[in-house]
């Protein structure tokens, strides 16, 4: 199956400027210090890394990845790591800064980081991708560590892909520390709960949101795209919830119907054949149509810079949910926004993911395992407090959710570095 090329326009190339665009706002509503605002505008560490990697038949290959910590005032840094071909050093840059943002506005006691490597993993064996990972995983052990940095799944990374991380970096220090990475399968500390956590969240802040608008989830069709652990988990979970599923996509295409999706069968569908492509009843489109689709919900949920000012003006959802990060640009959310549409910033929309995690390092250090129900009640308890105060700084503030929600992020972090103080 060929994958479809999604070309960026020139104004949203760049997701750092984006991120840094995002914080510049947030720091103009709150006042900020300059000294303040310098700091937190940029990363605090950044590690590049070119390793090499034996091949099956016996080649070597020297690939290129990165480790960035945003910020570490709050807590150990925390944030995923991404194998993807399009992996950059300002996508990283991006992605670690709105980690910071979301592990505040969520409450939880971390900084912000995020890793990548640039690579297809679809053309690796197994083999390969488990000696990458180990690989990769030992040369930024200079960052990691239980109580330093912990990393976490993100684009085309698995629970076995952190099983391997834990493992290596265990295998080094000569006894098991399962606490230096979430995301893992329950056979090495991993938490109830954690797969589906990113979805669960954007389920959650859907109901939340609806609730807000006045709006009846049973009344509303939806449009995913990026039909991954995030997109195809929160498309299950609305579906539940009454949500009419009608749209779905992947890296290979997307398909649309006119009545609601069997979201259990395309599940089945995309495990079996490797895309939602296909799927019976269906009619083809691309993921450029389907984000102007006539629904009423749509959740962007594969990578950044999908919703752009070239864009923004043809989709037709009166409610954008973030399941990714930073799929819209600032000048399209400009566009929503004068539009009347609500955007759900990625920093609430997918903070589930995070907050789980954040349960799972806690499990592991105390090594006292809590059931799925526990984790599930005290997920929705801390997303609905994040959700919560982003409304209501919002309209305290007279401005957007996304703008609300970093308010409330961006103070928190300059509290705590103002208390800290300045070193030395
Ligand atoms: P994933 O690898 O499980 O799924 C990604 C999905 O997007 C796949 O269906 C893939 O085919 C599709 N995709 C890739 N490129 C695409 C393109 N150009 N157009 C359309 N679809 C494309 O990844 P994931 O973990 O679901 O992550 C998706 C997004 O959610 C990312 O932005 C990630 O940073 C964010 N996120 C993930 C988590 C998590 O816990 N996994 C947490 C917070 C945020």
């Amino acid at each position: 199956m060929a994958v479809e090329t999604v070309v960026a326009t020139p104004e949203v190339n760049d997701p750092w400027i984006n991120a840094q665009r995002q914080f510049d706002a947030a720091a103009d509503v709150l006042h900020l210090e300059p000294g303040i605002r310098a700091i937190l505008r940029e990363p605090q560490r950044e590690l590049s890394v070119n390793f090499p990697v034996r091949m099956d038949d016996g080649s070597i290959e020297v690939f290129r990845g990165y480790r960035v910590q945003h910020n570490v005032t709050r807590g150990p840094a925390k944030g995923g790591i991404r194998f993807h071909p399009q992996v950059t050093l300002n996508e990283v840059r991006a992605l670690s800064m709105w980690m910071t943002w979301k592990c505040a506005v969520a409450g939880i006691p971390f900084g912000g980081a995020k890793g990548g490597v640039i690579v297809d993993p679809s053309r690796l064996s197994r083999d390969e991708l488990e000696r990458l990972t180990r690989r990769y995983a030992t040369e930024i052990s200079l960052l990691i560590g239980a109580d330093r940095d912990i990393p976490a799944p993100d684009v085309n990374t698995t629970p076995q892909v952190m099983a391997w991380i834990m493992d290596t970096v265990s295998m080094s220090e000569g006894y098991s520390i399962p606490a230096v990475v979430t995301g893992k399968p329950l056979s090495v500390g991993g938490s109830e709960g954690r797969n589906a956590a990113t979805g669960r969240g954007c389920a959650m802040v859907a109901h939340q949101v609806c609730g807000r608008l006045g709006l009846d989830p049973r009344r509303l069709t939806v449009a995913v795209q990026g039909f991954g652990n995030v997109g195809s988990i929160a498309a299950t979970l609305m579906a539940e919830d009454g949500f009419s599923i009608r749209a779905a996509s992947d890296a290979f295409g997307g398909i649309h119907s006119d009545r609601p999706l069997d979201i259990p069968a395309l599940v089945e569908h995309t495990r079996k054949s490797g895309s939602v492509v296909g799927f019976p009843g269906t009619r083809a489109v691309t993921n450029a149509e389907l984000l102007e689709l006539p629904v009423d919900v749509l959740v962007p949920a594969a990578l950044e810079n999908q919703i752009t000012a070239a864009n923004a003006g043809r989709v037709q959802a009166k409610l954008v949910l973030e399941g990714a990060n930073g799929p819209t640009t600032p000048d399209a959310e400009e566009i929503l926004i004068r539009r009347g549409v609500t955007v759900v910033p990625d920093i609430v929309t997918n903070a589930g993911g995070v907050i789980v995690s954040y349960f799972e390092w806690v499990q592991d250090l105390q090594s006292f395992f809590w059931s799925e129900s526990e984790i599930n009640k005290r997920l929705g308890r801390i997303l609905t407090k994040a959700f919560d105060s982003s409304w209501e700084a919002s309209e305290r503030l007279g401005v957007p959710l996304r703008l609300g929600a970093y308010a409330v992020a961006v103070q928190r972090v300059a509290d705590a570095t103002t208390d800290r103080g300045i070193f030395p």
